[in-house]
């Protein structure tokens, strides 16, 4: 073979080394797909079909999804994966939760797309990375944050279903938007600047975009996981914000402010009737206001901070839940719980056992709860296996 040949032929060996050494693993199937689709470009690029960029930028493309998928498949990697899968059974066909949803091992919880090649430009694959925090092992389960694995699979939902959110959010939008603009009609010079500005901060943080970084896409998904996990997802939300070096009023665009999560957590379990075990995060939040942070709680952060938008969201999210049947974790779902825990051995994985860990764990105490968890997840993985 000429050297140059040899050269072209480089990032093909990478790539396909890359995405062949998951030969045999948990995420086989998407190697395999990986490892035909290398092949078939190397056919077309011998062909001449295909130039040598071309061919070249394909190999980069698949080496890079190779450096994407996990990088170990220890036993907390086979229980996160069937705990997803048992979630997604859960949540049932409206919300049809895709079987290429693989858990990732990370430094903190998040979720990544990474798409996948496809001959058929209408139907692109999606390869979904849920991303937990800690090693995989087994010791850094830790189920009393895993109702964040309901937050990360939101996103994926509302990516899945955004032609359904994305316009119901934007009419709520724009009734604010028409009601700002009717409260400054009579404004003149300065005052008329200023609530130009808030109209276009509110549009600018709330806007439902395809990226989903923006607020009306975090509120829903917080709404949503509270919709599934109940006290569960209070519990863990509760544990993220009690750090007091957290300002609860800072705004990014990217999430809004935990002093309005809260707040429409309390709204939204208020609403579901569950108010009663949000009365700690009301607390909580109550005390913000006279932290060392209550001057971040400014004009600006009240401006945006609109309550007929957090409104909206709780709207527009349960909405969503229902039409997509997503399972509701009512007052009666939690009555039951005591019942349930007396008699769960450790054999069915899923929503539930969020809701068992929280449940635990308040009512037997740290210890307990620790000694009941390890004994679950290890029962768990022996028949995973
Ligand atoms: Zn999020």
């Amino acid at each position: 073979m000429a050297r140059r040949d040899r050269e072209r032929e480089q990032p093909f060996d990478l790539a396909l080394a890359k995405v062949s050494r998951f030969t045999n693993t948990p995420v086989d199937q998407v190697s395999q797909r990986l490892q035909e689709f290398l092949k078939q470009a190397k056919r077309s690029f011998e062909g001449r079909e295909l130039d040598a960029n071309s061919f070249a930028a394909v190999c980069t493309h698949i080496a890079g999804i190779g450096d994407r998928l996990p990088a170990t498949f220890g036993d907390r990697f086979l229980f996160d994966s069937a705990l997803i899968r048992g979630i997604g059974d859960d949540f049932g066909e409206g919300v049809a939760l895709s079987r290429m949803i693989v858990p990732r091992h990370e430094s903190d919880w998040g979720h990544e797309r990474v798409s996948m090649p496809s001959e058929d430009l209408n139907f692109a694959h999606m390869m979904e990375l849920i991303h937990l925090p800690g090693k995989d092992l087994l010791s850094e389960v830790d189920l009393l944050s895993y109702p964040w694995i309901i937050h990360e699979l939101g996103h994926y939902i509302l990516a899945r279903h955004s032609d359904r959110f994305i316009p119901a959010f934007r009419d709520e939008l724009k009734k604010t938007g028409a009601n700002l603009r009717l409260g400054a009609i009579a404004d003149r010079g300065q005052a008329k600047a200023r609530a130009e500005k808030t109209l276009n901060d509110v549009f600018k943080f709330w806007s439902p975009t395809y990226d989903q970084q923006n607020w009306a896409h975090e509120l829903t998904i917080d709404l949503m996981s509270l919709w599934s996990c109940g006290p569960a997802y209070l519990a863990c939300f509760q544990d993220v914000v009690e750090n007091s070096n957290l300002n609860p009023y800072e705004l990014t665009e990217v999430h809004p402010p935990y002093a309005v999560r809260a707040d429409a957590l309390l709204k939204g379990a208020g609403q579901m009737r569950i108010g009663g075990f949000s009365l700690k995060l009301q607390q909580l939040s109550d005390s913000w206001q006279r932290s060392q942070w209550k001057n971040y709680r400014d004009n600006r952060f009240l401006a945006l901070a609109r309550p007929e938008l957090v409104d909206g969201s709780l709207k527009v999210a349960f909405g969503l839940c229902r039409e997509l049947k997503m399972p509701q974790c009512t007052a009666q779902r939690v009555a039951n719980l005591s019942r349930e825990a007396a008699k769960y051995n450790g054999d069915e994985i899923g929503l539930d056992l969020l809701l068992l860990a929280w449940f635990v764990y308040e009512e037997k105490g740290k210890d307990a709860f620790s000694s009941w968890e390890a004994r679950v997840v290890e029962q768990l993985v022996k028949q995973i296996k």
